[in-house]
């Protein structure tokens, strides 16, 4: 049964109770529970289990590397799994998608009040992509910024962590990677650096088409089709600036 003073108490806080009169707790990051309201004390309290949340061991490191604009760690391990089928490997494969597309979540959302409304709902989805292998989770990532997904759990990471980490991959070009194409290599691009390839290899006839298609995992004959449209684009700009 509750006694009126804890009555008052959940008035003032939005029917969860206060703090006070609680044993001192303390959570992972170190917060003492007590020295805040009991909202901001949940929303502490995840930002801490956040540095602590199970990924996927070394994915930490790939996701903190790619947030400070180093792509290639990422985009490296994510090329150990090649080919279309690499979700055959992945933990959630067979499982249901609704369970990695949590409600209030989106590009727009604040992480920490999705976190805090979902609660423990986020541990089955979060787990899996926790024991799923290296390369499997960094392709994973890799292939939901290239497709733009706005929505849904992706290497462990909610749309709404996702969102700056999007924008960041749109506007990168890698010359790493560019070169990498024009050596023929396969390597994961994004548009902007798609079009330096193939800005790159129309103005220099040096460069193998072969080898340049092979590198985009494209056919000879739509990379000559992409100079063509990439030719005309260009000449038809000056004009229509003039
Ligand atoms: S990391 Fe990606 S592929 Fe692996 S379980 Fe999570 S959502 Fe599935």
């Amino acid at each position: 049964m509750h006694s009126g003073a804890g009555k008052k108490r959940r008035r003032r806080y939005g029917g969860l109770p206060n703090t006070e009169g609680y044993p001192r707790r303390v959570s992972p990051g170190g917060i003492f529970r007590g020295e805040v309201g009991n909202r901001e004390w949940h929303i502490l309290r995840l930002r801490a289990l956040r540095r602590w949340q199970q990924v996927t061991p070394g994915m930490g490191d790939l996701i903190k590397a790619a947030r400070n604009g180093e792509w290639g760690p990422l985009l490296r391990a994510a090329a150990l799994t090649p080919g279309k089928h690499w979700a055959e490997n992945s933990r959630c494969s067979g499982q249901d998608p609704e369970l990695f597309t949590p409600l209030s979540d989106g590009p727009r959302e604040d992480p920490d009040e999705v976190r805090h409304f979902q609660g423990i709902t986020l541990n089955r989805p979060l787990n899996f992509c926790a024991s799923c292998p290296l390369a499997v989770a960094a392709r994973c990532l890799v292939e939901s910024l290239r497709l733009d997904d706005e929505y849904g759990i992706r290497a462990g990471l909610l749309a709404s962590e996702r969102s700056a980490l999007r924008g960041a991959w749109k506007r990168r070009i890698d010359a790493e990677a560019v070169s990498a194409v024009l050596r023929g290599v396969p390597t994961v691009l994004n548009e902007a650096e798609r079009e330096e390839v193939i800005s790159r290899f129309a103005s220099d006839p040096i460069l193998n088409a072969t080898r340049v298609a092979w590198g985009l995992g494209i056919p000879r004959k739509y990379l000559w089709q992409l100079v063509r449209e990439h030719n005309q684009s260009s000449q038809s700009t000056p004009s229509a600036a003039a």
